[in-house]
């Protein structure tokens, strides 16, 4: 089914990401990932890619193994480091497979990259209007409630993503947040901008105190002063920080909703117990 679909008459929507394995030997126990994780029934469920394209051929088992289980895939394509002639064979495969979502990435650049040749896209909406000419998909894009790490500022931000949307996107979902002032804001002024689409709230649920670096530094977000308290009492114990981080990602999902977004994302890191647990934090309130 195509998520616009899913996305549309303001229903409330859950969705989880997954990401492919590396090697072929660990395909198995992802698929049985995705198998748990279908079990607490997300709105669909995304799989990344990898932005060097070695993963891309798990990318799409892993897509198929979502709609096996049942439930709606969204399947990732970044476009830097792939002609032209590959992203035409990925995205042939796909609706070979009759996976009708894609989200249009660019990827992040690799240090030392050069564009090779005019075979390349530099941008997401080049991919956006390439997917366009190859058949009826459902199309999503990327975007960051505080700024993609390249922009020089929000309103140049925001004019490029308005580019993007007004390629033929169909919803957006947003880079991982930890301060919902930041995406409501956002959510603001890509109205003011004329982008009407749906936007999905992106929510990394952090449980160990190792994670929360990492995605810091990859990410761009803040942290607010609460969720430093959170790390600096329970870091150190991987079950405490792990409960008190679903439960933090919980609340900011009803703090969320209780602020009018109908639409959320869980970066669930292939933890299907992390899913499970929000799921059920939420059960009365999505039913
Ligand atoms: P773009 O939309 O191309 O934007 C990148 C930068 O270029 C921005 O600063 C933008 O303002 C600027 N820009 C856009 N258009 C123009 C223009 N015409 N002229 C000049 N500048 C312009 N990465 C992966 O490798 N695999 C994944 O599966 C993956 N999934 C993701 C899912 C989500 C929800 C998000 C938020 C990110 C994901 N990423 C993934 C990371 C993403 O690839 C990087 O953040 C990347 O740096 C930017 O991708 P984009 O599609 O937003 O690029």
């Amino acid at each position: 089914m195509k998520i616009s679909r899913i996305l549309k008459d303001n229903r409330v929507t859950v969705s989880f990401e997954v990401f492919p394995p590396k090697k072929w030997e660990n395909l198995e126990h992802t698929k049985a990932v995705v198998g748990e994780m279908a079990k607490a029934q997300p709105s669909f469920m995304s799989v990344t890619y990898g932005a060097s394209g070695t993963q891309a051929g798990f990318t799409q088992e892993i897509a198929n193994a979502i709609e096996d289980s049942g439930v709606t895939a969204l399947s990732h394509l970044t476009c830097l480091t792939s002609t032209r002639d590959k992203i035409h064979r990925v995205v042939s495969d796909l609706k070979e497979n009759s996976i009708e979502n894609i989200l249009a990435l660019r990827g992040d650049i690799p240090e030392g990259f050069e564009f090779p040749d005019d075979q390349y896209f530099e941008h997401a909406y080049q991919l956006v209007n390439e997917i366009k000419t190859m058949g009826d998909f459902c199309i999503g894009g990327a975007c960051y409630p505080e700024i993609h790490p390249e922009s020089a500022n929000r309103v140049e931000d925001i004019e490029y993503l308005k580019q993007k949307v007004d390629c033929g996107l169909d919803f957006l979902t947003s880079q991982m947040f930890f301060d919902n002032e930041k995406f409501l804001n956002f959510v603001e002024m890509c109205r003011v901008k004329g982008i009407e689409i749906p936007i999905i709230a992106g929510i990394m649920p952090i449980t160990n105190a190792k994670q929360i670096r990492r995605s810091i530094e990859l990410s761009n977000c803040s942290v607010p002063e609460k969720f430093y308290r959170i790390m600096e009492r329970f870091g150190e114990d991987d079950a405490s920080m792990k409960q008190a981080g679903i439960i933090y990602a919980t609340e900011q999902i009803i703090d969320l909703m209780a602020n009018g977004i109908n639409n959320i994302h869980i970066y669930t890191m292939n933890k299907p117990d992390v899913a499970e647990k929000i799921m059920n934090g939420l059960s009365e309130i999505i039913k």
